[in-house]
């Protein structure tokens, strides 16, 4: 019988996890499949607080975890597949293995969607990046391509203007789904070109091991062409890691757990925190302060029983 598990073990989890430590709540983490989230999948992370001289993204995860151990957090991998929270205490399932606990902490982030293409698997970090904000700094009067019609691809087109020299916007469609406003600006930027009709076939240069340009192939014609970039930011949504909690929580449209005041959810006793229950800020540091006030909130919600 635990005082609180963590499901999730990215800065929101683990911050959780150095907090609820230091409160001698021995908590347990369980690390998924994707341990360590999306900080994982970046390389260098430059606005992180404290590193003047930025820090690799799965090294910032590494010293995070090894201060959340410093203070008794216990750290188990293995895959969640059921919760129960109905019923108290709190079951946490692990196939046949069955944790019970008096308070959750849910840390289970968010995914980007990829594009699924083996390139842009081995290059990310490598010029291919799903961030514009934790990116765009590197882009620098280098020309870029963005993927996606949507509102985050009109908004990270727009922010990264102020670094790229070019930025083209691959969709796969002929018209946009972004909002009315969004494509206004768009539209306006001279520094923004589009491509309709649009699939990204493959990013080059696996073998440079960077990005030099990318493939793009008419969805109508079936023509291919070569466009030379130095960055491939793909924007084509995110999808919230919330699937063991349909119907026990409270989800928003997009399938992000709705927090109350705080990081309370609508089940006394849970908490949510970083990106599961944000798609707005969606930083590592914001994720970390969300993990810091789920622990505070599992604490105070353990000292009124
Ligand atoms: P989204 O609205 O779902 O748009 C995703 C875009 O990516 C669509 O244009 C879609 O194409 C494209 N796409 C999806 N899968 C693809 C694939 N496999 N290959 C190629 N293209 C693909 O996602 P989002 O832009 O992240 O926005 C999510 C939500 O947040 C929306 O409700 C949005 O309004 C909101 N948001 C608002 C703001 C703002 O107001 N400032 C900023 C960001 C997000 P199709 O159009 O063909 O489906």
């Amino acid at each position: 019988m635990r005082n609180v598990i963590i499901i999730g073990s990215g800065p929101a989890g683990l911050t959780a996890a150095l907090y609820a430590a230091r409160a001698n709540l021995e908590p347990l983490v369980i690390e998924g499949l994707e341990s360590g989230g999306q900080l994982m999948l970046t390389t260098m992370v430059e606005n992180f607080p404290g590193y003047r001289e930025g820090v690799m993204g799965p090294d910032l995860i590494a010293e995070l975890r090894t201060q959340a151990e410093r203070f008794g957090t216990e750290i188990i991998s293995g895959d969640v597949t059921a919760v129960e929270l109905g019923s108290r205490p709190f079951a946490v399932r692990l196939g046949d293995d069955v944790q019970e606990t008096t308070a959750l902490i849910i840390a289970t982030g968010a995914s980007a969607r990829l594009l699924g293409l083996p390139s842009e698997r081995t290059l990310m970090g490598h010029g291919v990046s799903t961030c514009a904000t934790c990116d765009g700094y590197f882009f620098r009067d280098k020309p870029i391509a963005v993927v996606g019609g949507g509102d985050s691809a009109m908004e990270e087109a727009i922010f990264l203007t102020k670094f790229a020299s070019q930025v083209t916007v691959l969709h796969r469609r002929d018209q946009l789904r972004a909002s009315k406003i969004m494509q206004d600006k768009a539209f306006a930027n001279p520094k923004i070109a589009f491509e309709w009709n649009t699939d990204l076939a493959e990013v080059k240069d696996v073998d440079q091991g960077v990005v030099t340009g990318v493939v793009l192939r008419n969805n109508k014609t079936g023509e291919t062409k070569e466009l030379a970039v130095e960055g491939v930011f793909v924007a084509i949504g995110h999808t919230p890691n919330t699937s063991l909690f349909t119907d026990q929580l409270e989800l928003d449209d997009n399938g992000y757990i709705v927090v109350g005041e705080s990081t309370r959810t609508r089940v006394p006793g849970v908490f949510a925190c970083g990106d599961v229950q944000d798609h707005v800020y969606r930083q590592a540091i914001t994720a970390a302060g969300t993990g810091c006030m789920a622990a505070i909130d599992a604490e105070r919600y353990l000292e009124s029983l």
